[in-house]
């Protein structure tokens, strides 16, 4: 039999190695962070470059407002943000982040620098992060932020993520598959931030393999992230209601166009989330057009009133539930199916005349 052993109380290290483990899964999670901030300040251009999926090497570049010199000692202390000071906050937040616990994460399980200057700076501050405090660049140099070169805005590298936490470093063994899911997430970001120019590069490489410029419409950034065959299918959506307290806008292929694979680009008040509920939905009014087993694309942007969708879950946490779903989700789907008749009907009209 099994001895009783004592417990003992985990050194705050490990717990909080435990807890960024948690929100930061893997090199996708980490950008998606990063590239919310970038948002919430402001920026207009973003940039990303990886190395190894994002393993090795994950830097990510704005035009934003920039973090001050004398706040670049706590941003990566866990709980500091700049965008929420009282609870009820929660319930008006506007911003896609507000627990501070992003950066915080990612420097426990990697190295973290950065590079920042505001506009009021006359120079940009470099600083690097590990366990949430600043640390020295070299063991024996001091770890003050130090002034530097730099536009307005902020680059922020990451390197040798869960190079402390080899379970996980193992786990993630495709550098490949890592790419797939930050171009994913990057390609959603972009399609829904048009008015921001979105660039991700592998490191070494010139041409990127994602790319939107900040004049660019949402109809003009979805033909440059998939296919000119999807842009050219897209029927414009929209939709409110003030007693459901809702808004809807979007892009859905007309029902001429079908693929095996789903692509459902879903924001909910801004935020990247999934919804099994709206994914089904989406599918069973297309099934009365499309082949079997196959589906539509669709961008759907949905603005809820932010005391009616949960905000203070889990980073993590992508499913997401809100108030009034059923009904809105059935306006949702009437909406698609009329769009669809109406689109098709104009499409016969055309092509008759
Ligand atoms: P949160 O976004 O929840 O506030 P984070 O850990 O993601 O927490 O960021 C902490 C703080 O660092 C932010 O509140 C913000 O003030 C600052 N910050 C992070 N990234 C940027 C950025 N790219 N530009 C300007 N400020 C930033
Ligand atoms: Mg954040």
């Amino acid at each position: 039999m099994a001895t009783t052993k004592r417990i003992v109380r985990l050194e705050e290290d490990v717990v909080n190695r435990i807890a960024a483990g948690e929100v930061i899964q893997r090199p996708a999670n980490a950008i998606k962070e990063m590239f919310e901030n970038a948002l919430d300040a402001g920026a207009s251009s973003i940039s990303v470059v990886v190395k190894s999926g994002g393993l090795k090497m994950l830097q990510i570049q704005d035009d934003g407002h920039g973090i001050n010199r004398k706040d670049m000692d706590i941003v990566c202390e866990r709980f500091t943000t700049s965008k929420l000071t009282k609870f009820e906050d929660l319930t008006t937040i506007a911003t896609h982040g507000f627990r501070g616990e992003a950066l915080a994460s990612i420097s426990h399980v990697a190295h973290l620098s950065i590079i920042s200057r505001t506009k009021d700076s006359p120079c940009a501050y470099k600083a690097h992060y590990r366990d949430g405090k600043l640390t020295p660049p070299k063991p024996g140099k001091p770890s003050d932020p130090k002034p530097c070169a730099g536009n307005q805005g902020t680059q922020i590298t990451v390197e040798d993520l869960f190079f402390n936490v080899p379970t996980r470093r193992r786990a993630l063994k495709s550098p490949s598959d890592e790419l797939n899911r930050i171009m994913d997430i990057m390609s959603r970001y972009a399609v829904h931030n048009s008015g921001v120019g979105v660039s991700l590069k592998k490191h070494g490489e010139t041409s990127p393999l994602l790319r939107t410029t900040p004049g660019a419409t949402t109809r003009d950034n979805i033909a440059a992230i998939y296919g000119s065959k999807v842009a050219n299918e897209l029927l414009e959506i929209e939709d409110a209601d003030e007693e459901l307290a809702f808004k809807v806008r979007g892009f859905i292929t007309n029902a001429n166009y079908s693929v095996k694979k789903p692509t459902l680009l879903l924001f909910i008040n801004h935020r990247a989330v999934h919804s099994t509920n709206i994914r089904k939905a989406l599918d069973s009014v297309y099934a009365a057009y499309l082949p079997r087993h196959t589906h539509c694309f669709a961008y759907i942007s949905l603005e809820i009133k932010p005391e009616h969708v949960d905000v203070n879950v889990h980073p993590t946490k992508k499913e997401v539930h809100f108030l009034h779903e059923e009904d809105i989700v059935e306006r949702l789907q009437q909406l698609v199916s009329k769009r669809l008749v109406g689109g098709n009907m104009s499409r016969t009209f055309q092509t008759q005349m």
